[in-house]
């Protein structure tokens, strides 16, 4: 069916499952997003490193006829994909080392990590979870009692994040299931979210997911991605209006990203609307260099006079950490370094 004339608003539909259908139909063909934006369609080339896919709504808010536009760039597979570059590998945050049991990651004081799926809604082409083994960590019945006795046992763990992949693919009984199975671990506080689903499927931010994460126990954390201004329409609006209403505590992480938001202008237009809607920046992460990304990254030095900008131009709530993420270290990594790190303790 053609998503032009995907029935997402029609009245025969339940809103409740709409996402769904808008999920299942998303672009999967680079033809048929090229068609849509009004673009030249490419000569045959080589596909991706990886699946295309990218949602109707999401697409909707990229402008027509541009071919350099930030939220197209994100998912567009470019020929560069391909090209070898040094220290760009497989698994640049070292996660696999942090597998405590498989499908929970547990890298940190006080969190784990649970990783539920490995799908998503669209795919960012500069993502750094996409090669690691789903496969071997997607959380099965039997993997998830593993790690919810890993979780029981160390009564450290007073957060419990759900990621992935994206947690909200999950449909609501499962979701359901599964934080209530978390709140009955009595150390565990808090219950975040690290999902893109509000910002690329926000019809996904039903009432009775809401209600899920609002009537738990848990104190609830829900960490939103956009890395540009253009995602947060209106409808995206309204997903977040929903969470922040019913108490939910909404932060964002973006990635700086080579043309995509590598501009103090891009960066501060991009705080201030996620605070028009109700969230903080939490992150700005320089981008892992993952294999296949090169193309989206920018010098050290740049992304230090863009963020040395940006701190003169914004309200300091309203600067993320500018963070990154180093194999075996305790947290993610202040850029430019914290005071110990530079006192060499
Ligand atoms: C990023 C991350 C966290 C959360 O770190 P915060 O600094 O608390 O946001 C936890 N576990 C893993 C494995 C992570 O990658
Ligand atoms: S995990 Fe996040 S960054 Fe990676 S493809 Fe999915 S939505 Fe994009």
């Amino acid at each position: 069916m053609p998503l032009e004339t995907l029935p997402v608003n029609s009245p025969n539909l339940p809103t409740e499952s709409a996402w769904r259908v808008e999920l299942a139909d998303a672009y999967s063909r680079i033809e048929d997003l090229l068609t849509f934006l009004e673009l030249p369609n490419r000569e045959q080339g080589r596909a991706g490193l990886f699946p295309f896919r990218v949602t109707y709504s999401y697409a909707a808010r990229m402008n027509k006829g541009d071919p350099s536009d930030p939220l197209l760039r994100q998912v567009l597979p470019l020929p560069e994909e391909w090209e070898q570059q040094d220290g760009f590998i497989a698994d640049p945050v070292g996660d696999r080392q942090a597998v405590a049991v498989p499908g929970l990651l547990h890298k940190y004081h006080g969190r784990a990590l649970l990783i539920t799926t490995g799908a998503c809604a669209i795919h960012c082409r500069y993502c750094f979870r996409r090669e690691f083994p789903y496969g071997e960590a997607q959380l099965s019945r039997s993997r998830e009692a593993q790690a919810l006795e890993h979780i029981a046992a160390d009564d450290s763990i007073a957060e419990v994040i759900l990621s992935g992949g994206d947690p909200l693919v999950l449909d609501d009984e499962r979701l359901a299931e599964l934080v209530g199975k978390i709140e009955a671990i009595s150390h565990v506080q808090r219950l975040r979210i690290h999902t893109r689903l509000p910002v690329v499927l926000p019809s996904r931010t039903t009432a009775r997911m809401v209600d899920i994460l609002a009537s738990t126990r848990l104190n609830p954390v829900v960490v939103i991605h956009a890395n540009h201004a253009n995602e947060l329409d209106t409808e995206v609006g309204r997903a977040l209006d929903k969470l922040s209403q019913a108490g939910i505590v909404l932060l964002n992480q973006t990635v700086l990203l080579k043309g995509v938001n590598d501009t103090p202008g891009a960066l501060s237009a991009l705080s201030e609307r996620l605070f028009e809607l109700g969230v903080l920046p939490y992150y700005l992460h320089l981008l892992d260099k993952v294999r296949g990304a090169a193309h989206f990254d920018l010098p050290e030095a740049s992304a230090l006079a863009l963020y040395d900008d940006l701190r003169r131009h914004l309200p300091g709530y309203l600067v993320p950490r500018l963070v990154r993420e180093s194999a075996g270290e305790p947290y993610k990594t202040l850029v430019p370094p914290s005071l110990p790190e530079r006192l060499g303790l």
